[in-house]
């Protein structure tokens, strides 16, 4: 608990207001900027209490290297943003940042790092940002220090540079200020209390504040400000090392300032600091720091440096920048700062409780902070954000990302800061977390295992365990000889695949239907049947494309993105009507689908229903026994072939499995993974939920609009309704390419311009070529248009499809 340090309001001389639309919780620079946009959006009544003084978490001693590279384009343009809103918050409270647009390079130094610069310059391009390749001699032209015989390119962005942390955290809060908000210091939160009436009490040592909202910005204490609700926050702050040197002569007699830069393979980063450089590592062993908690005491502190645990990365920047070996450390810096499981931030509204936000685990709080604080505002007050950010959402993590889980995961990711992700590679830290009944079952078989969300599944089978490997590649890798072997046995036989990773939500109640025909677009079926519908947010973005199942005049399932369970059940339970009983089950039901020609033939064996053609049609859906185990058995498809997905509780999975095996093993079953399904829907021009389906578009941009219900009122149907002659549309597209695919967020160009990009592709192993889909203008989007696609720096030919290259009518699934 914290205690209150001294009494007075080191933020103005006011005496804390009883009350407030929103009560922000921490003064680093993620708070101050939320203070700053909500008040700037119209909620002046926001109020801002920071413990100690502004700037007493990490925010003070980050090295304040600003960039606007990151793995998902949507971070990267809020990055973009936060960079370009620091003149505005300097102009505006007239305090200095400290801001050096020096511009800055991404160095590679062999053909692993170029190919995945040439990736990143990719996404750039569609993004609209300014970034270009150099040449090493370049480097050397613009940083004299560096050796440039390491290097074979490098990638220049204008928009990277430095600033001063504590200057921009001030600047935030002052701007802030002037416009109408208000914040505290040496005011600890020490009690959050909700009402019934939804609103939250903030007691402090110097009086309690009732607000409407608040917002845990704790930072170091994130964890801690949580537990204040029992709400237990999955990230871990890391110790972290950067070195100031003694002053270098050729800096001081330089006439600019010189640029910043990254070198991935030595784990470096660098800038100019006064007349030295500062120069940053991420260990190759991370050190989390207080696993058990941030002591409250803890303020503007620095740990003991241990510049062993990074001498291995000082050689290669002494190698790399030869000066550093001959001058002198002027300062060795340690300071925590928060990781979250995944290297993103952790906001929004929190899941399973009301008027509960959090903007946590921010990393990079000044090349993020900004976009972190005008999402927020946009969430809060318009109800949404402008853009999908889905990969910072809260939501994307539920109650299986617990405190331990989350500081193994942390640790490994900021372990792997400056290390390559490949496309196809899975992290091995944290796994095991969630395990089905035949976890074991599909290994022994051998299952090339990942997780989502927490839980294991099948990418695709091998020979057998000691066969279940391939090594990360921007290229296909062995494991493509394998999938194809999976999708051919589906397409000529049957395939079974596991799918517990879907999300599976319960409605019931006399309100049921009512409430579902107005969240959802599309037609709710009648009972014994299922549909297909986008659910839209009142902006009419996409929010989901879910299969809705009626057991029963008052009893509903829906089925959609597993990752997305969290979001979706946060979006159910926000104004949920009172006759109607809502229940994420997505646990309850494990399962597996039977897909191909020979699907029939092999459920048949296992049930005493007519699943003929005329008896259980396509979309039909029941409660009933498979394999002598009660299942929901739906007769649906993903891969395009007939097929039957079969839901059963968890602890009859293994019954299930057992039996279908059994069953299939005249039909020539073979069981299929992830990749198989994925390959196959490409070929019948399907997205995917969190690719191509995403809230960034509408139904209409998406092709999902056919599967809205017009005839009725619905959540954004005003805006779809303004939508419905889309300036850009989702297309499929063939590609010209030799041995390698897209791997997504490629640009897509046309005469050389980019005119949209890559949400997902791979290879169609049945029609045997390689495919993508991706958004571009609608006057592009025609059968027959050429296009290219640029991947890993080369253009390749592409062109619209009009029509699935797969069963174009749709016959099979319906046979
Ligand atoms: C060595 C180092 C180098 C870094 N370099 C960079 C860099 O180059 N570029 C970059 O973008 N980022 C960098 N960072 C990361 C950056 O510092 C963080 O991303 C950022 O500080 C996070 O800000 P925050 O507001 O989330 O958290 P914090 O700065 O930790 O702020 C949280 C605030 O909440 C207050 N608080 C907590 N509990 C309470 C309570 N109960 N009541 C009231 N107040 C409370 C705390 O006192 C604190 O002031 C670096 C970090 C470190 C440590």
């Amino acid at each position: 608990m914290p205690e209150i340090q001294k009494s007075e309001n080191g933020g103005g001389a006011k005496a804390l207001p009883s009350h407030a639309k929103v009560v922000i919780i921490g003064g680093g620079v993620v708070g101050c900027s939320i203070l700053f946009h909500l008040a700037k959006f119209g909620w002046k009544d926001a109020v801002l209490l920071e413990r100690d003084e502004l700037t007493s978490g990490s925010s003070w001693h980050a090295a304040g290297q600003i960039h606007t590279i990151s793995s998902d384009p949507n971070i990267s343009r809020l990055q973009g943003y936060t960079i370009d809103l620091y003149k505005e918050i300097e102009e505006l409270s007239g305090h200095s940042v400290g801001l050096h647009m020096t511009g800055g390079f991404y160095l590679a130094s062999n053909k692993t790092w170029y190919d995945y610069l040439k990736r990143e310059r990719s996404k750039a391009r569609y993004m609209g940002l300014s970034q270009e390749f150099i040449s090493p001699q370049e480097v050397a032209d613009r940083h004299p220090l560096i050796d440039p015989k390491h290097y074979i390119a490098a990638l220049w962005d204008d928009q990277d540079g430095d600033l001063d942390p504590s200057g921009a955290t001030y600047a935030f809060a002052k701007a802030a200020k002037v416009h109408g908000a208000q914040y505290f210091t040496h005011t600890p939160a020490t009690k959050t209390i909700q009402r019934a009436d939804g609103s939250w009490d903030v007691h402090t040592p110097r009086g309690t504040i009732n607000a409407e909202h608040i917002v845990n910005c704790g930072g170091l204490w994130a964890r801690e400000v949580g537990h204040m609700q029992g709400l237990n926050i999955p990230v871990q702050p890391m110790e972290h090392h950067y070195l100031l040197t003694e002053k270098i002569q050729a800096i001081a007699d330089a006439p600019n300032r010189l640029p910043c830069g990254i070198d991935y393979e030595a784990n470096i980063y660098f800038r100019q600091e006064r007349d030295g450089l500062l120069l940053g590592t991420y260990e190759q062993r991370g050190t989390p720091w207080k696993v058990g908690g941030t002591p409250w005491d803890f303020g503007h502190e620095l740990l003991q440096p241990n510049l062993e645990q990074i001498a291995d990365r000082l050689e290669f920047a002494f190698e790399r920048i030869p000066v550093l070996g001959e001058v002198g450390i002027r300062q060795a810096i340690n300071g925590p700062f928060t990781f979250g499981p995944d290297g993103n931030p952790m906001i929004g509204p929190v899941p399973g409780m009301t008027n509960y936000w959090c903007a946590v685990g921010v990393m990079a709080g000044f090349c993020q902070g900004g976009g972190v604080g005008l999402t927020m505002a946009e969430w809060m007050i318009d109800g949404e954000p402008s853009i999908d950010v889905w990969a910072m959402d809260v939501a994307r993590f539920g109650d299986w990302a617990t405190p331990d889980w989350g500081t193994v995961k942390s640790t490994e990711n900021y372990e792997r800061r400056f290390v390559m992700t490949f496309p196809n590679e899975t992290l091995p830290k944290g796994r095991l977390q969630k395990t089905t009944a035949i976890y074991d079952h599909l290994v022994a078989k051998g299952a090339r295992m990942d997780q989502s969300s927490g839980l294991e599944h099948a990418l695709w089978f091998a020979n057998g365990p000691d066969d279940a490997h391939e090594a990360p590649s921007f290229e296909r890798n062995r494991s493509h000889d394998y999938v194809a072997r999976e999708v051919a046995s589906v397409r000529a036989d049957v395939g079974v695949i596991e799918v517990a990773n879907f999300a599976k939500h319960e409605f019931k109640g006399p309100g049921a239907r009512a409430y579902l025909d107005r969240i959802l677009a599309g037609f709710i079926p009648k009972p014994g049947r299922v549909t297909l519908t986008p659910m839209l947010t009142e902006k009419g973005k996409l929010y989901g494309d879910l299969t809705v199942a009626c057991y029963g005049a008052e009893h509903f399932m829906l089925f959609g993105s597993g990752t997305m369970q969290e979001a979706h059940r946060r979006w159910f339970e926000r104004d949920l009507p009172a006759d109607v009983h809502y229940r994420n089950v997505s646990e309850d039901w494990h399962g597996l689908a039977l897909s191909g020609p020979k699907s029939r033939a092999v459920l048949a064996e296992l049930t005493r229903e007519d699943v003929s053609a005329a008896g259980f049609a396509f979309r039909d859906t029941k409660m009933t026994y498979v394999a002598g185990v009660p299942v929901i058995l739906t007769r649906i498809s993903f891969s395009g072939e007939l097929g039957y997905e079969i839901y059963c509780k968890p602890q009859y999975l293994r019954r299930l499995t057992e039996a279908v095996e059994l069953a299939g093993a005249d039909q020539g079953l073979r069981w299929y993974g992830a990749r198989a399904l994925m390959s196959m829907r490409l070929e019948k021009g399907w997205g995917a939920w969190g690719l191509d389906f995403r809230p960034d578009f509408t139904a209409a941009e998406a092709g999902l609009d056919g599967f809205i219900n017009w005839n009725k009122e619905f959540v954004g149907k005003t805006a779809a309704q303004a939508v419905r002659q889309p300036a850009k549309r989702l297309v499929t597209l063939t590609l010209e390419v030799e041995g390698i695919d897209v791997s997504n967020d490629e640009a897509i160009l046309h005469n050389g311009a980019a005119v949209g990009y890559i949400s997902s592709g791979g290879y169609a192993h049945h029609v045997g070529r390689s495919m993508a889909m991706g958004y571009v203008p609608t006057q592009l989007s025609a059968g027959g248009q050429r296009l290219e696609v640029e991947i890993l720096g080369h253009m390749y030919s592409a062109e619209v499809q009009s029509a699935p290259l797969y069963d174009p009518e749709g016959l099979k699934m319906r046979s």
